[in-house]
């Protein structure tokens, strides 16, 4: 009896210490919920690009997409649950490719947030999400499976292991300064249920070739934030992706060092300077290209760093000390017109397209880093409407953040699109964002894998926490 008592208490006591837990109330964010839902007069956005097809109706059920077609010759069911959406448009759940479930709270330091990023994604329309990077350890795979498990709301997350890198000053990174350390990292982190990898700034080749090579006997892909790699040989390493568009690149620094970071601001002077119609960016695009190295846009991170942009949206769900820090943040941006970012903000988005009309598969991504400012959810919402101010349409724009990152994580048969058979994953948005992309922060229900959440009811549930969990 003494026994049971002690180890009851060994276990029964620290837990008591946790906050309350978060599985808990995942009926309050509800809107719809049913057996069979028709959508019916709705404006379809497919996320393959193609134009939008009006008036049409969309069954859902079990999960799934069962019909759908012209309103006329697509009756709902009987029974089905009918939602009107005369005048309202849906699109895909966003699939988003450079997310985070941490935020930058302090000098060096990232504050846990998956609770309440979670949420925030699943308001702003992201079904599924990469974690690219983690600096959270085991959070990243517990909050992917408690979602799958229908213990939390939000994306559906394929999450990342910690950070592939070699020794730098950051805190919340391992070092990993060989190839067995990396195969070890890999084989461990994917044992707990990582399914892919991010590799950072200080890291090897040689550990970045154990690593991509070690993922992918274990089904996982790697991408990366580099620079002590350039992005040419990384593609010869066989990594899958690259973070940040091309800012991170390094292949164009004069006397660049193997294995050595030169310094991000090095490499943006030296990508600043680049004919961006010459032959070494044109052939460094046809090698990522012929190699299927895939390329995150993150431009939202970007914008604030660069002059003269709007505030970011969100900013108000944000704990207030860190929406203080944000605006402090912002004015000495505005402040300052030496930055390289005024030139290299736009040229950066040249780059990406010119990336996309070669043939690169570009994905869309948001990265909640920085100073502050990038905000789960509304800054996804944000990214889509920076692809077009980049050039691309409305329908395409639509399509990098949805189909494309689906093809990425190679789950296109199921996710990415609006058609019959596919997973039920569909954002439907207040007017019409083929017309005017900045509707599509007008979210007026998230759905999915067939459930209806209330983007509303998620926001308001952190507000003012963010930052804190
Ligand atoms: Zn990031």
């Amino acid at each position: 009896m003494k026994a049971i008592t002690v180890l009851l208490l060994m276990f029964t006591v620290p837990m008591g210490c946790l906050a309350q837990s978060p599985q808990s109330d995942r009926q309050q964010f509800i809107r719809v919920e049913a057996p069979v839902i028709a959508l019916a007069h709705v404006r379809v956005i497919d996320g393959t690009g193609a134009a939008p097809r009006e008036d049409q109706t969309i069954v859902i059920r079990d999960g799934n997409i069962a019909a759908i077609g012209a309103a006329a010759n697509t009756p709902a069911p009987n029974g089905a649950t009918v939602v009107d959406l005369t005048g309202k448009s849906v699109i895909p759940g966003l699939v988003m490719m450079h997310e985070h479930l941490y935020y930058t709270t302090g000098p060096g330091v990232y504050g846990q947030l998956g609770v309440s990023f979670s949420r925030l994604y699943l308001a702003g329309g992201v079904t599924t999400m990469r974690t690219a990077g983690n600096v959270n350890g085991i959070m990243d795979m517990s909050v992917s499976r408690r979602i799958a498990a229908g213990e939390m709301v939000g994306p559906a997350i394929d999450a990342t292991a910690p950070y592939v890198n070699g020794p730098s000053t950051f805190l919340q990174m391992h070092a990993i300064t060989n190839t067995d350390l990396a195969r070890r990292h890999v084989d461990f982190w994917a044992d707990q249920g990582a399914t892919s990898l991010k590799a950072y700034m200080q890291v090897s080749r040689a550990v970045l070739k154990a690593a991509i090579d070690e993922g992918h006997r274990r089904g996982m892909k790697t991408t990366g934030h580099l620079c002590s790699v350039t992005f040419g040989e990384a593609a010869d390493l066989g990594i899958d992706d690259l973070e940040h568009g091309f800012l991170p690149a390094t292949d164009f620094v004069r006397d660049k060092q193997p294995d050595v970071c030169p310094g991000q601001a090095r490499g943006q002077q030296a990508l600043a300077e680049v004919d961006e119609n010459g032959a070494p960016f044109t052939a460094l695009v046809k090698t990522l290209v012929d190699k299927h190295v895939a390329l995150t846009s993150t431009l939202t991170v970007f914008e604030t760093f660069t002059r003269g942009r709007p505030m970011p949206p969100g900013l108000d769900v944000l704990a207030p000390q860190l929406r203080d820090a944000f605006q402090r943040a912002y004015d000495r941006v505005q402040q300052n017109p030496e930055s390289v970012y005024t030139t290299l903000f736009p040229k950066a988005m040249r780059m990406e397209r010119a990336f996309a009309r070669a043939g690169g598969l570009l994905i869309a991504g948001t990265d909640p880093t920085g100073a502050g400012g990038v905000v789960a959810g509304f800054s996804d919402q944000r990214q889509v409407e920076l692809l077009v101010e980049a050039g691309f349409t409305p329908v395409e724009a639509i399509s990098i953040a949805t189909l494309n990152g689906a093809k990425y994580l190679g789950r296109d048969a199921r996710i990415g699109s609006i058609a019959k058979g596919k997973q039920a994953d569909l954002v439907v948005v207040n007017g019409n964002p083929a017309a005017t992309i900045a509707d599509i922060r007008r979210v007026e229900t998230v759905i999915k894998n067939g459930v209806g959440y209330d983007p509303q009811k998620l926001i308001e549930s952190v507000r003012g926490q963010v930052g804190i969990w």
